[in-house]
């Protein structure tokens, strides 16, 4: 039966990986990959191992334990849930945390497995999503003596997260304030912390500029290997795979995505009518551009947003979308397009989550 399909080139997302690793280890900084964007798919958690990069972050349990026949070592990339501890320390060997009830449930569980479960703690910084707030040092303080004392739980290293809730920049400023408290726990404990893990793909800007604080020596990334594209100032780097398409639109084509025409006529642009509301109850406006060649697509909203699709054809613009059905404007394609042929996509970011996740569209891998 049909499904549209999502194609992932499996061996360039494996050379993005190795070049990742390589340019980091440069600097000193060891990677954890991030599979999120890929719920959990083991083909890709393969890829980047095969890249070189053995520690694979997941946000949900249930991912990790899907990906853990690959032999990673698992990071669960969120506070666990204090109703699933026990999955947690059985499928994550390390977990971000920044609450000490968590913590507590943690050690109590990985001494009933007879496990060492690892501990990322994270520190806010600024971008007010995870983590003890910067300016909590009493609470930063207390919570790494907990980590210490609790049997069952190792601090991993200390971590700070940008770029997600409140956009706020990776920059040496931050980078530094971080270093300071970890470097201020660290003699009022007199235990060293391994890792200094200073965000995510949006960090990668301060390597490239050649700006980055020497003592940071660990990142969680997913973007960067998965798109080759260096998101502070938006520009392709060659050294990885990356679109040919412009770097606004921020997709790639290690993912394409493939659906089928299930109508194709000319049509005018504007609807003939008394106009409401669409599928979505939202009022729209129409500009007038004669009547045009059009396709009409077997996928939808509930599969990939429109918005989140680049064709591949330059000449091809996105009309629209409802639940299950999008149209296409082809009057200037030089293809000649019928119906049963299939339209080609790039994804961006958002369109791969919502592809990877849904059950409407079927995977297929290059490798
Ligand atoms: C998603 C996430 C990352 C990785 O983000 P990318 O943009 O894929 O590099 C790193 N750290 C945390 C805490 C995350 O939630």
């Amino acid at each position: 039966m049909y499904m549209p399909i999502l194609e992932i080139d499996l061996n360039k997302l494996r050379d993005n990986a190795f070049v990742e690793k390589t340019l980091l280890q440069k600097q000193g900084v060891e990677v954890m990959a991030v599979n999120k964007v890929f719920d959990g798919c083991i083909e890709t958690a393969r890829a980047v191992m095969e890249g070189g990069i053995n520690v694979i972050a997941e946000s949900r349990t249930y991912n990790l334990k899907k990906i853990r026949e690959t032999g990673c070592t698992t990071c669960l990339l969120r506070s666990p849930c204090l109703s699933e501890i026990e999955d947690v320390v059985r499928y994550a060997d390390i977990s971000l945390n920044s609450e000490p009830p968590v913590l507590r449930a943690l050690a109590a569980e990985a001494v009933r497995q007879k496990k060492t479960h690892q501990v990322l703690l994270m520190i806010d910084m600024g971008d007010l999503r995870e983590g003890i707030w910067f300016e909590d040092y009493p609470q930063i303080l207390e919570t790494v003596r907990l980590i210490e004392e609790l049997p069952g739980l190792a601090l991993y290293g200390m971590g700070t997260n940008f770029n997600c809730y409140g956009t706020v920049l990776p920059t040496v400023k931050n980078g530094e304030d971080f270093i300071a408290i970890v470097k201020r726990v660290e003699s009022d404990t007199g235990s060293k912390v391994r890792r200094l893990s200073a965000g995510n793909c949006t960090s990668y800007h301060l390597i490239d500029k050649g700006l980055w604080p020497q003592a940071l020596n660990h990142l969680r990334i997913g973007g960067l290997h998965q798109f080759g594209i260096e998101y502070v100032d938006m520009k392709y780097l060659d050294e990885f795979h990356h679109s040919t398409k412009a770097v606004g639109r921020a997709s790639s084509d290690l993912y394409r995505f493939y659906a089928e025409i299930i109508e194709l006529n000319s049509k005018p642009t504007v609807p003939v009518g008394e106009l409401g509301v669409d599928a979505f109850l939202q009022p729209k406006t129409f500009e007038d551009h004669g009547t045009r060649k059009r396709a009409l697509l077997a996928f939808g909203r509930q599969d990939v947003p429109a918005e989140n699709c680049v064709p591949q054809d330059d000449a091809i613009t996105m009309l629209g979308q409802t639940s299950d059905h999008t149209l296409i404007d082809i009057e200037d394609s030089a293809q000649s397009l019928k119906v049963g042929d299939t339209v080609c996509f790039e994804l961006d970011y958002t369109g791969l989550l919502m592809a990877c996740q849904t059950r409407g569209v079927a995977l297929r891998f290059i490798r």
